[in-house]
């Protein structure tokens, strides 16, 4: 099987686990690969995650151009933008679930890193994760912000929409994702209690045991 066709059947089938866990609802979310030569696999506008077939996936040129399927998602501009920035990513993920939602809508006085560091897995898959201020759906200036928090960033927030993340491979992304979402949860849950988060130095010791 081609690399093309290997990676369509795979974003179906992690459409329909991320719908599945209810972390993408109604045409919500997006999801893209790169292939070898630049070109992005990305889903399709007003697609339900749950319900994509391998051959309507949107093939689009790094210029945003599409070369086949149906017509890309309206949010396919931020993924070329997270491309553009990091050379090293090969997939993405965007959704608009409950609790990352949630903790896009707080009003954050620290924008450089919205969820604190609670488990050792989040500062592993996740890292930190910066603001990106409101913009208008569709609104391309966006495109530039989004670029800018990608540079040192795997995972952005985009106020009062939702996280981006991006991996090595779509299966990195996924996961890094759902821990995400995870730790958006924890947080909710332990609310204002006290919480002990991971220290300076236990965050540093991860980093340098995991680099990546
Ligand atoms: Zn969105």
């Amino acid at each position: 099987m081609s690399q093309e066709q290997e990676l369509r059947e795979k974003l179906v089938r992690m459409g329909a686990l991320l719908y599945n866990r209810q972390l993408a609802h109604g045409s919500a979310g997006n999801l893209s690969v790169r292939l070898d030569d630049g070109s992005i696999l990305i889903t399709p506008t007003n697609s339900s995650l749950g319900f994509l077939e391998p051959e309507r996936i949107s093939k689009i040129r790094p210029d945003g151009a599409l070369i086949a399927g149906d017509p890309p998602s309206k949010e396919y501009f931020f993924h070329l933008a997270v491309y553009e920035e990091r050379p090293a990513a090969r997939a993405i993920v965007h959704l608009h679930s409950t609790y990352s939602v949630a903790v896009s809508c707080l009003c954050h006085e620290e924008t450089e890193d919205v969820l604190p560091p609670l488990t050792a897995y989040h500062v592993m898959r996740v890292g930190k994760l910066p603001l990106v201020r409101y913009f208008r759906p569709g609104d391309r200036a966006l495109a530039k912000a989004v670029r800018e928090a990608s540079k040192d960033h795997r995972a952005i927030m985009l106020a009062n929409h939702g996280p981006i993340v991006s991996g090595a491979t779509i299966e990195e992304a996924v996961y890094a994702y759902e821990e995400l979402e995870e730790t958006a949860k924890l947080y909710f849950i332990i609310g204002d209690r006290k919480t002990s988060p991971l220290k300076a130095e236990q965050i540093a010791e991860i980093n340098r045991t995991f680099s990546n």
